[in-house]
């Protein structure tokens, strides 16, 4: 009887699912392992005393001045969520209705897609082109002909690690009749930013989230920025109270000490170079050039592999043997243990000797 109860457009939907297993090294969803010791303990004492009887600030005022301070923006061109992946869903909610189309470059991040679905739209899908490159041409092509109400951008993209050319963002962006959201999660571990041009475009979203270089995942706190028009209307979806006065208390301490957090990004960025050399040394890997703090590894026994890993306590993402990422692993970059720890497993998994 409920089944009949339930939406359309939600029946098909399979509720998102994590792996939750017993691991020496978790690296399997893009955290930051190598977050200082003593920037933990400043956390912890910050949260001391805090008391949660009542509601927390709102609008993140504090939150958003410290930020606007740091991206250069006014804090009502601001907006704090509980995790990106919320105002995901908030712009997708402001925007999209049945019959709606939103545009996306594949692969990429799962949430743009399921939060389409949930209200009733439709994604437009427009492949990789050879080694995941961004297809720029054939992008314009299909936008202009399906004229999608949001254009979802990922720079980095999760999960290739490649990047778009700011000139080429900068055409999509003036050349859409809708809104273009740039997901910028990965933007730490990059260094080229969009955030410069919400001042020029009202149509323009750039997102950002303290979980991966900024090291709170736990805490769920990601941000926007867009034009004062543009957020006007987000506003007008935001949950009260979206984010909890726990995690906007560790987001201020993490951006207070963003000195601390730019050297950790730093030696993960020359961790990463390194372990991608080292990994295409290993017969039968390819490895695909990564912009975020993660490495898209092309395997032949890629399943095989995963659970040799897996049976060691070692999680990666596995993609399964199917579609454009078929045979592929996704690896965070962990700690120098980890990752020692990763390249001897996967050598014994191949068989290969260094
Ligand atoms: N965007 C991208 C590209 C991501 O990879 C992720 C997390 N995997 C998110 C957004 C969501 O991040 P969060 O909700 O933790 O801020």
């Amino acid at each position: 009887m409920i089944n009949n109860l339930v939406k359309e457009n939600i029946k098909s939907l399979v509720p998102y699912e994590v792996k939750e297993c017993e691991t020496v090294a978790k690296l399997d969803a893009n955290e930051n392992n190598n977050v200082d010791y003593l920037l933990n303990q400043k956390i912890a004492k910050a949260l001391m005393g805090l008391k949660v009887n009542q509601y927390p600030d709102n609008d993140c005022c504090e939150l958003r001045r410290i930020l606007g301070k740091q991206v250069r923006l006014s804090p009502q061109q601001l907006m704090i969520g509980c995790g990106s992946d919320q105002i995901i869903a908030l712009i997708l909610q402001a925007f999209i209705g049945e019959g709606d189309k939103i545009l996306v470059h594949t692969p990429t991040f799962g949430m743009y897609k399921i939060s389409t679905q949930i209200v009733g739209g439709t994604t437009i899908e427009v492949p990789l082109g050879e080694d995941f490159a961004f297809d720029y041409y054939n992008f314009v092509k299909v936008m202009r002909k399906e004229e999608p109400k949001v254009v979802f951008l990922t720079n980095p993209n999760n999960p290739t690690g490649g990047v778009i050319p700011r000139e080429q963002i900068i055409k999509i962006i003036e050349y859409s009749n809708g809104i273009v959201v740039i997901d910028e999660a990965y933007v730490e571990f990059y260094g080229e930013t969009t955030m410069d041009l919400v001042n020029y475009y009202p149509n323009l979203i750039v997102l950002r989230t303290l979980s991966k270089g900024y090291g709170l995942a736990g805490a769920r706190v990601g941000y926007a920025a867009a034009s004062k028009e543009l957020m006007g209307i987000l506003y007008k979806v935001k949950p009260p109270y979206n984010v909890s006065n726990l995690s906007q208390l560790a987001a201020k301490v993490c951006l207070e000490n963003k000195d601390v957090l730019d050297r950790v990004i730093q030696e993960i960025v020359a961790e990463r170079d390194n372990i991608a050399l080292q990994l295409s040394e290993i017969p039968d890997i390819k490895v695909y050039k990564s912009h975020g703090n993660f490495l898209l590894c092309r395997i032949g026994k890629a399943k095989e592999v995963y659970q040799y890993l897996a049976e060691h306590k070692v999680l990666v993402r596995y993609f399964g043997e199917e579609g454009p990422l078929k045979g592929c692993i996704r690896i965070t970059i962990g700690t120098k243990e980890e990752n020692q720890l990763v390249i001897k497993l996967l050598m014994e998994a191949l068989g290969a000797t260094k």
